[in-house]
């Protein structure tokens, strides 16, 4: 069985992920930190839809709780294997910079990327042996063009573009491709404090995108289709920044 690890598949943009890789055939790995409440919900939702889906907590900011989980994972899954990872789980933290606690910077440098070394390195390992992989790294807008109170934001995002186009190279020869998908503004639980009606003046598109509006295009880098695409990233953002 084929299995798609998504970081974040509870909420947000990762539930949209999960379900759209479940449609396309993946059994799914569904990760998250703290709210088992809304992780069972999605599990339910690709059951609903005839799928299969695990739960797999972990913090992405720990690193030996991010191996217990994987190694334990694949010491029973024997027949199982891990072929694609979406690196999404994240948090956001503003502050302009000359506010900028230590406690602020280090928690959104960690959870968007140290966690992607963390959980990418693990799954790597099986997909080198098995000579298969795709991962896919959601980063944002904020990684490409910077955005003001998000010096933090933007360098772990910034930093994540960096790991996708230099692990591509190292990975390629194996047929393990690593690209990023790089939303705007999309309306989630992580937007939700911000406010739209001014914001979406500045999208050509007019509004805010939707979850599955990303996911559509994770399920493609993922799929077959999209075997000569690696090290791109691929903005999602109605016409913000191109
Ligand atoms: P969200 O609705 O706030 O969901 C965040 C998800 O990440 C939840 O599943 C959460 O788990 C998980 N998570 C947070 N910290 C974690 C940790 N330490 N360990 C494991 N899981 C953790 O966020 P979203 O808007 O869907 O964002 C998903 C990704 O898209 C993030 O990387 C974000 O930076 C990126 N992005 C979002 C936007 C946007 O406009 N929404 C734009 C650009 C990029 P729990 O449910 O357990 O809390």
């Amino acid at each position: 069985m084929k299995y798609a690890l998504v970081t974040g598949g509870s909420r947000g943009i990762g539930k949209a992920i999960s379900l759209e890789l479940s449609r396309a055939g993946y059994a799914i790995l569904i990760n998250y930190v703290s709210n088992k409440e809304a992780a069972l919900e999605t599990k339910s939702m690709i059951e609903q839809q005839g799928g299969i889906a695990e739960l797999m907590p972990f913090d992405v900011t720990d690193k030996h709780a991010v191996d217990e989980a994987i190694e334990q994972w694949v010491a029973t899954h024997s027949d199982d294997f891990i072929a694609v990872l979406v690196n999404n789980a994240g948090i956001r933290e503003d502050a302009l910079m000359i506010f900028m606690q230590d406690e602020k910077w280090d928690k959104v440098i960690n959870t968007n990327l140290n966690s992607c070394f963390y959980v990418t390195r693990r799954v790597l390992k099986y997909m080198l042996s098995k000579r298969f992989g795709r991962i896919i790294n959601v980063v944002s807008l904020s990684g490409l063009k910077g955005l003001p109170g998000q010096t933090n934001y933007s360098a772990a995002k910034a930093g994540v573009i960096g790991v996708t186009k230099a692990l591509a190279q190292e990975v390629g020869a194996r047929k393990i491709t690593v690209n990023a998908v790089a939303p705007g503004f999309i309306d989630t639980d992580m937007t939700k404090d911000l406010d739209e009606k001014s914001l979406k003046t500045m999208i050509p598109i007019g509004r805010f995108g939707t979850p599955e509006e990303v996911a559509a295009v994770v399920e493609f880098l993922a799929s077959d289709k999209a075997g000569y695409i690696t090290g791109e990233v691929i903005s999602i953002n109605g016409g913000l920044y191109t």
